[in-house]
């Protein structure tokens, strides 16, 4: 097909929000006539699990000039319609109540939808162009707007009306928020970059504007110097779904779909940048970089994608890990945090991956190709087992950067701009080696050791010793308690004890650490604790006996697997030195001064 094929046409209506059901419908001038098909993808590109979208397909029917013709199902994500002359309609009633960013929702309040989710692809017409009629609810919902970067073809600003797409890859990379959203817009590299708030929220809107162009215009200055180097877009959008609790983000070309508590969004009149307002800054710049980084820069085997399976790489820990690492890095380059509150967030990756006994059975290569069946399905061997791509990435790519600055003179940022220049731009996809190789042509010696030891291989990251060349001091010490996630100590805080498990609220054991006490005493995850030395089990309890001088007597321990009360003996051990924080060496000599200036971007 193309570009001259006529498009495909599509349309979509809120057909019954109470009952959370679009209606969409596909037309095709010229069908197949031996038989259309119609094939809607598995999964979601950015989110590495087989979705199955086909099952929230409800009823599927067909039409062609002279009324309805048959259409038969011949895979899970599959339809054939019988033979016809055109034009040809599929309409599909499609439910979508899903607050998540990766399929779709409509109730009374909103609508959302990936076009991964709800549109057919007719076979054979992957490449021809599309249109699609965004239609509004019933009149009872007159208030609602759109928010998508497809770009309009009869359609106010916000507006209801007709938008098209290039192709049926592009057609499913601009979701689409309509409902009562807030706005706010700036200009970064030249374009208009848009932010849409939905929910219940009461936040500072210009101020998120203001701190995300810094973010913004760091990163598009990152990929090309100042003066020439517009956005990669004519125009972003962030859509953001403000809830009570909920965290989550999915990149796209033009716009990225962010879901974020309430009160991490910034407050009117509160000028410092709460923990809750980091987290979220640090999810946007994620998935801004996400633009270069995976949507434009992007695996080999994704380009294109095979929408019907999974796509398998070993990268992800160089498209996530990476992005990771800078989503972080990039709030203290453009100057938002102070580097002491960066450095805090690098120790709290570092404790989480320091506590994943798996990452020394998992590679983050090996982790990246089973995302597909790992990943995105933890369960409560998974920290034993494997090791995340993302956060342990993240720590690999911060080795990585110290590691060009050292010893090459350069840098991860001329990596991913020669990746840019290699790769993104000509929009060429990356062979799996191409990471590797390319690091050891910018650092001019063979970094081979460092991607068998770090990436191919579980060998821990040799944080300490890198960061003491850059005037940073590692350290390592227990944590004080069930609730320490890392960081300096509070003062007269004192080393606790570990039972070797996470407990849940409801005193279930959601994960054992392999060979910690409470493994060895016999207690698996989804026990639940009764009673701790016969008196009734609590967090509060639990938290006092971990800070119980230790001493040689066993605890007795009640819990219930299933429905079977059984009783264990329990030896508590000294927590690990797995808890990290970091702090600026004030010793530090004035090269390693230098160094770590222009790693955080604090000269001057
Ligand atoms: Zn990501």
């Amino acid at each position: 097909m193309t570009a001259s094929s006529p498009p495909t046409q599509y349309h979509i209506v809120p057909l019954d929000p109470h009952a959370h059901l679009y209606q969409v419908s596909v037309t095709v001038v010229d069908p197949d006539p031996a038989g259309q098909r119609f094939r809607l993808p598995t999964w979601i590109p950015g989110s590495y699990l087989i979705r199955e979208f086909a099952r929230h397909f409800v009823h599927v029917r067909a039409e062609a000039e002279r009324g309805e013709i048959g259409i038969t199902k011949e895979a899970k994500d599959l339809w054939r319609a019988a033979p016809c002359f055109g034009p040809l309609t599929v309409v599909a009633h499609v439910y979508a109540y899903d607050l998540s960013v990766r399929t779709a929702y409509l109730d009374g309040t909103r609508g959302y939808f990936n076009g991964s989710a709800v549109f057919l692809c007719p076979e054979g017409r992957e490449d021809a162009p599309c249109t699609v009629d965004i239609v509004p609810p019933d009149p009872a919902f007159g208030e609602w707007r759109v928010a998508t970067t497809l770009p309009a073809v009869v359609a106010a600003p916000y507006g209801f009306g007709r938008y098209r797409a290039e192709n049926y890859d592009a057609l499913i990379d601009h979701p689409v928020e309509t409902g009562t959203f807030a706005t706010a817009t700036f200009i970064a590299g030249g374009a208009q970059h848009d932010i849409a708030v939905t929910g219940h929220v009461r936040a500072d809107l210009p101020r998120l504007a203001q701190d995300l162009s810094r973010v913004c215009q760091w990163y598009i200055d990152l990929f090309g110097g100042a003066a020439n180097s517009p956005a990669p877009v004519d125009r972003y959008l962030f859509q953001v779904l403000a809830v009570g609790d909920g965290y989550g983000g999915l990149e796209h070309r033009a716009s990225t779909s962010l879901v974020c508590r309430r009160d991490e969004l910034p407050q009117p009149g509160v000028a410092d940048i709460s923990d809750g307002y980091l987290n979220f800054l640090g999810l946007a710049s994620h998935e801004y970089f996400h633009t270069w980084n995976v949507k434009r820069i992007k695996p080999e085997v994704f380009a294109p994608y095979d929408l019907t399976r999974e796509n398998y790489t070993r990268q992800l820990w160089a498209f996530e890990g990476i992005t990771s690492y800078y989503d972080d890095l990039a709030l203290v380059r453009c100057g938002l945090i102070p580097a002491e509150r960066y450095l805090e967030l690098v120790g709290r990756i570092l404790t989480t991956v320091l506590r994943t006994p798996g990452r020394l059975t998992q590679s983050v290569a090996e982790s990246s190709f089973d995302a597909w069946i790992k990943h995105y399905r933890q369960d409560e061997n998974s920290p034993n087992a494997g090791v995340s791509y993302y956060a342990k990435g993240a720590l690999v790519a911060l080795a990585l950067d110290l590691t060009l600055r050292f010893v090459g003179r350069v840098s991860l940022d001329d990596l991913m701009r020669a990746l840019w220049i290699r790769h993104g731009h000509p929009g060429i996809g990356v062979p799996e080696d191409a990471i590797e190789k390319l690091a050891s042509e910018l650092a001019g010696r063979d970094l081979g050791d460092f991607f068998a030891r770090h990436v191919y291989g579980t060998e821990d990251p040799p944080l300490a010793r890198l960061l003491e060349e850059f005037g940073v001091t590692l350290h390592l010490r227990a944590a004080t308690g069930p609730k320490d996630r890392g960081g300096k100590p509070a003062q007269g805080e004192a080393p606790a004890s570990t039972l070797g498990a996470r407990v849940g609220p409801d005193l279930k054991l959601t994960y054992v650490t392999r060979g910690g006490p409470a493994s060895r005493a016999g207690l698996s995850a989804g026990d639940t604790l009764v009673a701790i030395d016969g008196i009734k089990a609590s967090q509060d309890l639990i938290a006092a006996q971990l800070m119980r001088p230790r001493s040689a007597e066993p605890i007795a321990i009640h819990a219930f697997r299933r429905d079977e009360l059984r009783s264990f003996e329990l030896e508590l051990q000294p927590a690990p030195l797995d808890t990290a924080w970091l702090t600026l060496d004030g010793n530090a000599g004035s090269s390693a001064m230098l160094r770590r200036d222009a790693w955080l971007g604090t000269l001057g």
